[in-house]
């Protein structure tokens, strides 16, 4: 069950609301999965399975300069070997460009949006929160970002793991940017259209992004379509507090011996699985942490420090 169009001025209706659990992971295709990555995916496919839902792969390959070539089967290969097996077709990003400017030319018929020629060093000087210095200017978007006029300032919610949370009122306001000086679509924009169009129930990811999911329930809000579930697992961070990532050659898993770093991923994310599962299938593992997930047992951090 797909929305074929997201269409902003439509009624809501109560068809509209979610009945079915639809998780997905989404990871960017600018390297293989590492040790940090394997946790959010293997938490949204848990807490998925563990509720008879469905869970799906996308792929968020919008920024084609960071993108790496064969970085996009290579996730997929590894969560294969994983035991993450997904539901339905892998969606790309990279296919979705008209469904994108179909929601922008609805916005912009709404007045929701408007371009800004504000470089990132000009808003860095006024304290890395935009203004709104552009809102009354009518530029052009030729060479501008656009950004959304957001009325809504979403500052709080209940986060399904880490509890009520709380941001600046400043950074809930802010006029986020849906598409960039340089075209590219952005990441909140692409983010929000795509789990509307896929249904999407239930978010289950990394604790860097629990800061811009109040943006996506203000975008959801502005849109009229209900919202998912959030839930954030906490990030797996250096001993100097960089997060583990592809960027700081956190380590890539093994593909041929998976089940070490499955285990300790289910350690990381607080599951205690018992010894004897070393000797287990993948599958056996994987059936093993469906059964027992239990998110109360998910450290309520947004960091923990992994070496
Ligand atoms: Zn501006």
């Amino acid at each position: 069950m797909i929305h074929n169009k997201v269409n902003i001025t439509r009624p809501l209706n109560l068809s509209d609301s979610i009945t079915q659990y639809r998780g997905r992971f989404a990871p960017s295709p600018s390297g293989n999965l590492h040790f940090g990555s394997l946790i959010a995916a293997l938490a949204s496919y848990l807490h998925a399975k563990h509720q008879q839902g469905l869970w799906l792969v996308r792929i968020e390959d919008i920024d084609p300069p960071r993108e790496i070539i064969g970085a996009s089967s290579a996730i997929l290969a590894t969560l294969d070997a994983y035991g993450l097996h997904w539901d339905e077709t892998v969606l790309y990003q990279s296919q979705q460009s008209d469904l994108y400017r179909d929601v922008l030319q609805q916005l912009a018929e709404k007045e929701l949006t408007y371009c800004c020629q504000c470089t990132r060093a000009q808003i860095k000087v006024q304290g890395g929160i935009y203004q709104g210095q552009c809102q009354e200017l009518n530029l052009p978007s030729k060479n501008n970002a656009i950004r959304f006029r957001n009325h809504q300032g979403i500052f709080h919610y209940n986060d399904l793991i880490q509890g009520e949370y709380l941001t600046q009122l400043e950074f809930a306001q802010e006029d986020f940017i849906l598409t960039r000086k340089d075209g590219l679509f952005a990441y909140q924009l692409a983010v929000v259209v795509d789990d509307i169009y896929q249904n999407i129930s239930h978010v289950i990811r990394g604790c860097d992004l629990l800061e811009p999911t109040v943006r996506q329930l203000s975008f959801y809000q502005q849109l009229g379509y209900q919202a998912p579930e959030f839930g954030h697992v906490p990030l797996a961070v250096t001993e100097q507090g960089f997060k583990l990532s592809k960027q700081n050659k956190a380590p890539e898993i093994d593909n041929t011996n998976p089940s070490p770093s499955l285990i300790l991923a289910l350690k990381f994310l607080g599951q205690n699985p018992p010894d004897e599962l070393y000797s287990y299938s993948v599958e056996q593992i994987i059936r093993w942490a469906t059964d027992n997930w239990s998110t109360d047992d998910i450290p309520k951090k947004h960091e923990i420090t992994f070496s």
